[in-house]
């Protein structure tokens, strides 16, 4: 394909064959060990990379080590400068990294620009907190005492990220982790590495005009291996690990072990609630983009409907006559709304959750397929699908990473619907449809959604930079982005200086030396 070969060349990555060297730029031995990249897209090969050995993770190590020492004496504005810098560059090439988020993942290029536009995002905001990390002053209940507190660099960051937002996600954390004077060392997923690669060759630009070391932004190229190495090791003082509940416990495990410090963003299992008093022709465009935008594979997408019984009827109906006609295809064609999942496995897991959660009862209404034919010989394109289920049902209660939306059917008051919406074990993303403000109140209330994200009359899917982003449960607890996100990133110190001539000891203790 020749337009992705030129975004490849534009974005800095120029050797597809023999196999790319991992953007271990200060010199990473590459070895035999390598893994192609197909496209979800039509299943083309798009490169080949080499996957980091235990060896070239020490090295990578030692890198950050040395360049935290230059790094973390640079004042936090001027660090703010260099992040400015490369959101300057990453608008230059918004348009060709969104493509190529676009095309090695999956998801529509309208998607893989918002994607970039992220990045951008938290490159200004992390300008602006570079100038704000600040702490309190208290007053010393001593004598010509002051206190105060301030925020130190942790050192390094150890960034693991998920295939489905593939440089987003690792932005969010490591502009922040940036200005606060750490150096990180990114594992990107080993099924979206490309963009990673071309990242890291925007930011050595960077680091290059500003004569700094690159070691302060390290890319490592690997799998849960290299993710485990990291978790496990005592000179990572913050690993930040986005992905599966199933490898956060992992992570959360070997981190907590040494008692390190762990930022998590796991799964979740997001529902709407649609209560009597919803405004159903925003609801809808909510739902729909909610389930099937990125083809479900969202950590916020909707993935249960509580809908109340008075408007069961007229949603389920609406539902099917939108799906049938999704525009499922290629994510670079404008038309398209579906693109395709990430790969085959993702596809039968689509299909087993399907199997299972009608043995257990549930009704498919519309939608299970794999498409095959023209457009679709990847085999990683299927139809959206809706299922009438029971909130306690096993595969319900599961997070299935592609678009199944359950819909669940509550009567009673709103308390009850709020029940069945808490009643997973995650704790991600929720919302509410209501023009009711003693429900949308009571939604948000101490009793209310147990979510770390809980919206009124709009959907679950997606987030803005500027707030706080993570979720409760088995969704790890983890904040990450805006509001004061950035203070896991730095050591918190309390300092006392006495300004007087006489040392007054604490809890009145005296004594003659
Ligand atoms: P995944 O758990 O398979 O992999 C995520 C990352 O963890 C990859 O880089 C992988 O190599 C690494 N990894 C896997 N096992 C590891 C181990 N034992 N030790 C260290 N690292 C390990 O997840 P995925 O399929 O890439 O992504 C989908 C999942 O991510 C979904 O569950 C989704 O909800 C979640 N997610 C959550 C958020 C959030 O902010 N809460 C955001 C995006 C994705």
């Amino acid at each position: 394909n020749k337009e992705i070969a030129d975004v490849l060349h534009q974005l800095g990555i120029k050797e597809q064959n023999p196999a790319y060297s991992t953007g271990l730029a200060w010199g990473g031995q590459s070895n035999s060990n390598t893994r192609d990249i197909h496209s979800p897209a039509n299943g083309n090969f798009i490169a080949a990379v080499n996957m980091a050995t235990p060896d070239d993770y020490e090295q990578v190590v030692k890198t950050a080590q040395d360049a935290f020492k230059v790094w973390r004496k640079v004042p936090a504005p001027k660090r703010g400068e260099i992040v400015r810098q490369i959101g300057d560059k990453l608008r230059e090439h918004k348009e060709a990294l969104g493509k190529l988020v676009s095309y090695e993942m999956g998801k529509i290029y309208q998607e893989g620009l918002g994607e970039v536009q992220e990045m951008i995002d938290i490159c200004d905001f992390a300008v602006g907190l570079s100038r704000q990390l600040h702490g309190f002053t208290m007053h010393s209940e001593r004598p010509e005492h002051r206190m105060y507190e301030q925020y130190h660099p942790l050192g390094i960051v150890g960034i693991i990220s998920a295939f489905n937002f593939p440089v987003a996600v690792w932005s969010w954390n490591t502009m922040l982790a940036a200005v606060c004077g750490d150096v990180m060392i990114w594992k990107p997923s080993e099924k979206t590495p490309l963009t990673g690669i071309a990242c890291q060759h925007i930011i050595r630009e960077v680091l290059a005009e500003n004569e700094l070391p690159e070691g302060i932004f390290n890319l490592i190229i690997g799998d849960a291996e290299i993710g485990s190495l990291m978790s496990h090791d005592k000179r990572v003082p913050l690993v930040s690990a986005t992905g599966s509940t199933r490898m956060g416990k992992k992570v959360g495990e070997a981190v907590g072990a040494r008692l390190g410090k762990s930022l998590l963003e796991l799964g979740g299992n997001n529902a709407i609630i649609l209560t009597e008093n919803a405004d159903l022709e925003m609801a809808i465009r909510a739902i729909v983009f909610g389930a099937v935008g990125t083809c479900g594979q969202r950590c916020t997408s909707t993935r249960r409907l509580i809908i109340h019984e008075s408007k069961y009827e007229q949603v389920k109906e609406r539902l099917l006559k939108i799906y049938p006609n999704l525009p499922i295809g290629h994510p670079l064609d404008s038309t398209t709304l579906v693109g395709p999942l990430i790969d085959k496995d993702a596809v039968a897991a689509f299909s087993n959750a399907l199997e299972k959660v009608q043995q257990e009862g549930g009704r498919l209404l519309t939608g299970g397929e794999v498409l095959s034919g023209e457009g679709y010989e990847s085999g990683t394109y299927v139809k959206p699908a809706v299922v009438e289920a029971e909130n306690h049902y096993e595969m319900v209660q599961e997070e299935t990473f592609a678009p199944i939306l359950y819909l669940i059917k509550y009567s009673g008051s709103v308390e009850d619907a709020i029940e069945i919406q808490n009643g997973v074990r995650q704790g991600l993303s929720s919302a509410i449809f209501s023009t009711n403000l003693l429900e949308t109140e009571a939604f948000l209330g101490h009793w209310g959604s147990d979510c770390g994200i809980a919206n009124v009359n709009i959907g679950t899917s997606g987030a803005e930079i500027g707030g706080a982003f993570g979720g409760e449960k088995e969704t790890g607890g983890g904040r990450e982005s805006g509001s004061d996100a950035w203070k896991v990133y730095m050591r918190r110190q309390t300092n006392t200086i006495n300004y007087g001539r006489e040392l007054p000891l604490a809890q009145g203790i005296k004594f003659d030396i």
